[in-house]
């Protein structure tokens, strides 16, 4: 089953509510504490990530801060692989490779340990197969950011998954690699 069931589609979309103008005026914030809390939700959910991305071939997931983390390891877990974060700067303690991306006003920045996915991934002829995920594609500037670090440490972003797309804002067009979302907007 590689797409969600309407009906499977309506039980995971009416989990998630929105908050107004959270964090700042003019932004529908969608709360997926709902989607998480809901088990029926979240296991309907998982199931279809698992059905999805079994027999793909991944070597990890990788999840973006923070609630990336959520989903992500969830499906590494369901799939027996392993979950790589992320994260925000100067989270990871270990010797990080980091890649800016443009906000509204200025600047963010997100980091990935070099050997997030292996020692000497850049010498190997067959770069581990990643699966990026994260809850929600707006813009796509952290998610186009997380692909190339993923790159830049000598593995493959085969595909970025979100739970939910907001498609007027065509982020998808920003990301340099398939892009499925479970719902789109
Ligand atoms: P962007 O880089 O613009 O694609 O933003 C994606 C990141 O910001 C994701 O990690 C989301 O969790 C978060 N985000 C952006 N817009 C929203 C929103 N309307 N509701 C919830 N999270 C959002």
């Amino acid at each position: 089953m590689e797409h969600l069931d309407p009906t499977d589609r309506e039980k995971i979309l009416s989990s998630i509510r929105t908050i107004p103008d959270f964090p700042k005026p003019g932004i529908q914030f969608k709360d997926i504490t709902t989607l998480l809390n809901n088990p029926d939700a979240f296991g309907t959910l998982m199931t279809h990530l698992e059905k999805r991305y079994a027999g793909r071939n991944l070597d990890y997931i990788a999840g973006i801060d923070a609630r990336g983390f959520i989903f992500g390891a969830a499906l590494a877990d369901r799939l027996g692989i392993g979950f790589v974060p992320v994260r925000k700067k100067d989270k990871l303690p270990y010797t990080t490779v980091s890649e800016k991306y443009s906000l509204e006003y200025g600047f963010d920045e997100v980091e990935i340990h070099i050997d997030a996915f292996g020692e000497d991934t850049a010498c190997r002829s067959d770069a581990p197969r990643v699966l990026l995920v994260d809850d929600l594609l707006a813009t796509g500037g952290t998610a186009s950011a997380a692909s190339r670090l993923i790159g830049r440490v000598g593995a493959d972003c085969v595909e970025c998954c979100f739970i939910l797309e907001l498609g007027f804002l065509k982020g998808r067009e920003k990301i340099d690699a398939p892009v499925y979302s479970v719902i789109e907007l």
